[in-house]
């Protein structure tokens, strides 16, 4: 994420040198989210709405959305062969977007897309533990063993770790709820698999304080009011 002060930044999009940039701020020409602005030392940010005479020099909107991830789509941005989550959206800013935290090609549910990193990575950095709840449909019956190893983490060898504590809580003979702090690859089939129980449906209810919007069908999104505060500087 770029960040910089006011004149670097009017000076390195006009080719203006810093000194003549103070004049354009005393008389007035530049302004910095819709206010004149009063300090050549001011933060600028990614998302920092900049004029000169009312040009805008930087206009870049943060966008943050919630799609429902249909089945048989691919958590990428592009793909030869399939449906991309992107490929579902006709939002402007489509183009700009990345994905928070992927889904496997049949795993459906709450998926987030935005053009903000910094709010993408506060939510995937493994340091943060954001929780992201799953209910899972399973090929065998669950029984009440699964909730004590999924609480007490299960060695991965491929990766040389062992998994955080994992809530299971079964809602029925075959359908369990799981919340993660992490996501590892495949991490809820791995775990189930330890048990020889074939994951047969997988979705995503929830990441976070941000639950799947019940409105929303298969392939539909919206978008999500600010759901963040944007710090400045
Ligand atoms: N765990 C999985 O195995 N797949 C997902 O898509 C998400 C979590």
């Amino acid at each position: 994420v770029s960040r910089t002060r006011l004149d670097r930044f009017i000076s390195s999009h006009t080719g203006v040198n810093r000194r003549d940039v103070r004049l354009m701020l005393a008389r007035g020409r530049i302004s910095v989210d819709g206010e004149l602005a009063g300090c050549i030392q001011q933060p600028i940010h990614e998302f920092t709405h900049v004029t000169l005479d009312g040009d805008v020099l930087q206009a870049r909107k943060p966008t943050y959305l919630m799609l429902n991830k249909p089945v048989g789509v691919v958590s990428a941005t592009r793909d030869d062969k399939h449906t991309t989550v992107i490929d579902l959206l006709d939002h402007p800013a489509r183009d700009s977007l990345h994905i928070v935290g992927r889904l496997d090609f049949n795993t459906t549910g709450l998926m987030l897309l935005t053009n903000d990193g910094r709010w993408s990575r506060a939510l995937t950095q493994p340091e943060s533990k954001v929780p992201k709840c799953y209910r899972v449909t399973l090929a065998n019956p669950l029984t009440e063993d699964y909730i004590a190893a999924f609480a007490e983490g299960m060695y991965f060898p491929f990766e040389g770790l062992t998994t955080r504590p994992a809530t299971l809580r079964i809602l029925s003979d075959h359908v369990a709820e799981v919340v993660l702090q992490e996501g590892r690859y495949h991490q809820i089939k791995r775990m189930f698999g330890r048990f020889r129980n074939p994951v047969v449906a997988l979705h995503r209810l929830s990441i976070g304080d941000l639950e799947l919007d019940s409105n929303l069908a298969p392939g539909e999104y919206r978008e999500l009011v600010c759901p963040y505060p944007i710090a400045e500087g």
